[in-house]
């Protein structure tokens, strides 16, 4: 799950790292009315939106003073922002942070994460702060410094010494450093992240250490430990067909092609879309039903690929164990029935009461074409759709 900069912000900042504050708004009015909060002029308008590059596309400026950041507000909140990490479709902006403007004199690059080869904890820094990481690590490997944390220890002050010597930071700034870092592994220890990344964050005119930008995602498996993190969800950053795929424990991810799937267990889905690409289609969801799915949820499931307007037709491809074949029919036939199918389905039922699933489909009455294999229906799809 992922969260807005300044909520990520509040977290670095109750783990002691300190951040340029400011607060979070979702009109101009309240901005004039809060304005006052915040130590300035000049402020910096921020939108906030499930995504980096903002500042490129226009979602960052600059205020000189009360009535520009007024009308800033109003240019921004509102305004669709297309970053690289949102698509030609754009995210609308409905919130954002006012904060006042840092005396930027360097920008750092910080994150932590999991090494998972490594099976331990890595901080990756950088003096190339502000810009996106990845062009440095794809230009220039060598200004791309990694200390990793082995779990059993957890964060020691050493780790914090040894980016700091690799970044050249000395005396007062090392130490704030250590703070910075020490902060960042509480909360993602603590909250079950999966990943803190702070971008840029500065070194001010004053020699102080500010966290500017902030990301944090988590780890969803580790919600139920944390109300206080759930809450923090907005839902209105999400693709609405993955929102309620969610609500109904679907594991549904959409993707551009043309071909929806319906699959149960996630290593069946992967290869579902390995060999629909190779016979030359391209799948327009990931959506593994789970191994003991209700027909309300496969219905639930079958209505979600439906409501895609770029799906040409779908492919179902269940391998019945847990989950039994019959079970799934009638999703289908519920489905279809009460959406009014018109694009053009290939089913490949095998396993668990494979025979009864196939008699349901053929007596439905429905244009449902069965396949024996599943490369025969992946070619079958494929030729349909074309
Ligand atoms: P992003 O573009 O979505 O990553 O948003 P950021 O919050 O990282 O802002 C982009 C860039 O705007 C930063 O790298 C800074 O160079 C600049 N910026 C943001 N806030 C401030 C600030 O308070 N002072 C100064 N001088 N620059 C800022
Ligand atoms: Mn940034």
């Amino acid at each position: 799950m992922n969260i807005h900069e300044y909520q990520a912000k509040e977290l670095l900042k109750t783990c002691g790292v300190a951040t340029d504050g400011g607060f979070m708004a979702q009109s101009a009015g309240e901005v004039e009315q809060r304005l006052g909060e915040v130590h300035g002029p000049p402020y910096v308008i921020k939108a906030q939106v499930h995504s980096g590059g903002r500042g490129k596309a226009g979602g960052i400026k600059l205020a000189r003073d009360h009535d520009e950041a007024i009308s800033f507000s109003n240019q921004v909140l509102g305004m669709t922002l297309v970053t690289a990490q949102t698509g030609p479709a754009g995210k609308v902006v409905r919130r954002i942070l006012v904060t006042e403007a840092a005396k930027v004199e360097q920008e750092y690059y910080l994150s932590l994460l999991i090494d998972r080869s490594a099976a331990s904890y890595m901080f990756v820094g950088s003096t190339e702060g502000g810009v996106e990481i990845e062009k440095v690590a794809a230009q220039s490997p060598e200004k791309i410094i990694k200390v990793s944390v082995d779990p059993m220890t957890g964060y020691r002050p050493y780790h914090g010494a040894e980016m700091a010597r690799r970044l050249g930071l000395t005396g007062d700034l090392a130490k704030q450093l250590g703070t910075v870092m020490a902060g960042m592994f509480k909360l993602f220890v603590e909250k079950d992240a999966s990943l803190v990344e702070i971008n840029p964050l500065v070194q001010t005119k004053e020699a102080k250490l500010l966290a500017i930008d902030a990301k944090v995602n988590f780890d969803d498996n580790g919600l139920a430990r944390h109300p206080e993190i759930a809450a923090l969800r907005d839902t209105g950053e999400e693709d609405p067909n993955e929102v309620r795929a969610s609500q109904y424990d679907l594991n549904y991810i959409k993707l551009d092609g043309t071909i929806g799937c319906l699959v149960n267990g996630a290593g069946l889905a992967m290869a579902t879309m390995d060999i629909v690409k190779h016979y030359g289609g391209s799948p327009a969801n990931f959506l593994d039903v789970g191994g003991s799915a209700s027909t309300d949820k496969v219905t639930e499931a079958f209505k979600i690929i439906l409501s895609d307007p770029a799906v040409k037709g779908i492919l179902v491809n269940i391998f019945g164990g847990i989950m039994k074949c019959d079970v799934i029919a009638e999703g289908i036939v519920a489905a279809s029935r009460t959406l009014g199918v018109t694009v053009p389905i290939v089913a490949r039922l095998d396993g668990t009461n494979d025979e009864d699933g196939k008699r349901i489909l053929a007596e439905s009455g429905l244009k449902i074409i069965p396949a024996a294999s599943l490369s025969e229906a992946a070619q079958r799809i494929v030729k349909e759709t074309r």
